[in-house]
């Protein structure tokens, strides 16, 4: 009932915004056209021309209208440090990351792995089973996914580090992010996770060993002194712990590959590269707009001359504010657009052999929820379809995406001043609640801008219950409306997680992203209506409040 109620409010266009909307759609509609005669003005042109063009090539341009096809492994990234979904959503989610042309998923678990004898204690207590597991092993196998597990060894170990029996281990002692590689301990405690993991998952045959952002190196006396004692500069204290991590890898499991992020290598000298002595397979990651001028044309050389195989690394979410609840589908797909020319520009060079598509759920262990990953599936779907070679026009909606997760309005995949998309992919319905909820912020954001508000409801204002009630009244006239629409989507969006995660998922990231708007939508009411009660004013001056 709640949820018809609120399609009904949605729409195609968002209230505040309709008249923009109506131009920006007319505009569209009128691009599209001209798109359309444009194209068909080409049909005319190819019809004529068709004389002088060998059957064959009309042949292949027809059979397939991809650009130029990414042939690497299009792996995807479930970063379980945050809303890890329920068991039950990966029966849904696997089948359509397969339709969306995933060949693999790189599975980090952090806290969510059952660790058993001495790690019990850093796992979660909502942690998946031994058994949830073996029913995603069995999920990917089923759907052509290969997995990737990603096991952090180096930076990023906050999950454990945090805790009191671990505090001896870290680098920095008031910073538990990056553990020490000298502590006698530490490949101890790296090689029993590996082997707790790896035997989880039977039929891998890659693993990743995370190493990014080491931001604390070469810092703990015993470090120091390690490094004096060696004549060994921090990088190469960096390279040896790495080093000794796949030698203990190789040594268990020899048939696995080992991956590893590239960012530590980026500041290497030529001469600390050559002490690369080990077999990696660097993941180069970028999350920007921009790869190629962020990382520069020179890393590729140095690059070539130490890896004989390479990846890459995008992102779909939780790559551009560390409290993002909506993804920015323009910035995603431009780091998409901007990795495949980069790989085009070096493939002759570089032996390319895959990209991974990371979604983060959390900047670490610390930080609050970003994008969920239902509200982040149109942009992961669009940003491999756009690896798989098609290059749709941004000024249509994109209707093959827009079929394959049953949206109603795909003009609502390109961005929230369409409207909602209104898709029935598994978790469309909290796609549609999240973005309910911005438009909210984007108005209570306006009111708070109203010059009304500014100079009637001011803190003077409320202090001396001194106002004009028509201003206060005009500028909060919307704010009944909202707080009901607030409590719907609060309700439907408790109703709609139900069916992807836990309820302590559900708490945080209500109590993140709603509680919030909820505090100040009643902040700005009850001035509102402290404000309205008065019907006599006093003479000025007003008594001075010296608080
Ligand atoms: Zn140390």
């Amino acid at each position: 009932m709640v949820k018809k109620q609120y399609h009904n409010r949605v729409g195609i266009c968002f209230k505040p915004m309709q008249v923009y909307c109506t131009l920006m759609i007319a505009t569209l509609v009128g691009m599209t056209l001209l798109h359309f005669f444009w194209k068909n003005a080409d049909d005319i042109k190819t019809v004529h021309e068709q004389t002088e063009l060998s059957q064959k090539t009309l042949a292949q341009n027809h059979a397939d209208p991809r650009k130029s096809t990414f042939q690497g492994e299009k792996i995807v990234h479930l970063d379980l440090k945050g809303a890890p979904p329920k068991i039950t959503y990966y029966h849904k989610l696997f089948p359509l990351l397969a339709k969306l042309g995933a060949s693999g998923i790189l599975i980090e678990y952090e806290d969510m792995f059952p660790y058993m004898g001495e790690l019990e204690n850093i796992t979660a207590l909502n942690s998946y089973t031994l058994e949830d597991i073996a029913i995603i092993n069995k999920l990917a196998q089923d759907n052509n996914l290969r997995i990737i597990p990603l096991i952090p060894t180096f930076g990023h170990l906050e999950f454990i580090l945090k805790l009191s029996e671990y505090k001896d281990y870290r680098e920095v002692m008031a910073y538990p992010q990056v553990i020490c590689p000298i502590h006698r301990d530490t490949l101890k405690l790296i090689k029993n996770m590996v082997i707790q993991i790896v035997k989880s998952h039977p039929n891998i045959d890659s693993i990743h060993i995370g190493a990014d952002e080491v931001y604390y190196l070469g810092i703990c006396s015993g470090c120091t002194e390690y490094m004096s004692k060696n004549n060994i500069s921090k990088n190469a204290l960096f390279l040896m712990h790495v080093k000794n991590v796949v030698d203990m890898i190789n040594t268990l499991f020899p048939k696995l590959k080992i991956l590893m992020w590239d960012d530590q290598f980026r500041s290497l000298s030529e001469k600390e590269m050559k002490m690369i002595n080990f077999d990696i397979e660097p993941v180069v990651w970028k999350y920007t707009k921009d790869v190629y001028d962020e990382l520069g044309p020179s890393l590729w050389g140095s690059y070539k001359k130490v890896f004989s195989k390479i990846w890459t690394a995008s992102a779909f979410k939780g790559a551009t504010a560390s409290n993002a609840f909506v993804s920015k589908v323009t910035h995603y797909l431009q780091n998409h657009r901007s990795w495949m020319s980069v790989m085009e520009e070096f493939k002759h060079q570089l032996n390319f052999q895959g990209i991974i598509i990371t979604g983060w759920q959390r900047y670490d262990h610390f930080a609050v929820l970003c994008e969920l990953l239902p509200v982040g599936i149109p942009t992961l779907a669009m940003s491999l379809r756009l690896l798989q070679g098609y290059d749709d026009s941004p000024l249509s909606p994109p209707m093959e995406v827009a079929k394959i997760l049953q949206c109603e309005q795909p003009y609502g995949l390109i961005g929230l001043f369409f409207g909602s998309p209104k898709c029935s992919f598994p978790g469309g319905d909290i796609l549609e609640y999240v973005l309910h909820l911005e438009q909210l912020i984007q108005e209570y954001d306006i009111i708070m801008e109203d010059s009304r508000v500014k100079g009637w409801m001011n803190d003077y204002s409320v202090a001396h219950v001194y106002s004009s009630p028509s201003y206060v009244d005009s500028a909060t006239s919307s704010l009944s409306r909202m707080k009901t629409d607030l409590e719907q989507i609060d309700s439907g969006i408790t109703i709609a997680m139900a069916d992807v995660y836990d309820e302590y998922t559900i708490n945080e990231w209500k109590e993140t992203y709603i509680k919030p708007l909820k505090r100040k939508i009643k902040k700005i009411w009850d001035i509102r209506k402290l404000l309205l009660e008065r019907d006599t004013w006093p003479r000025r001056p007003l008594k001075h409040d010296e608080n």
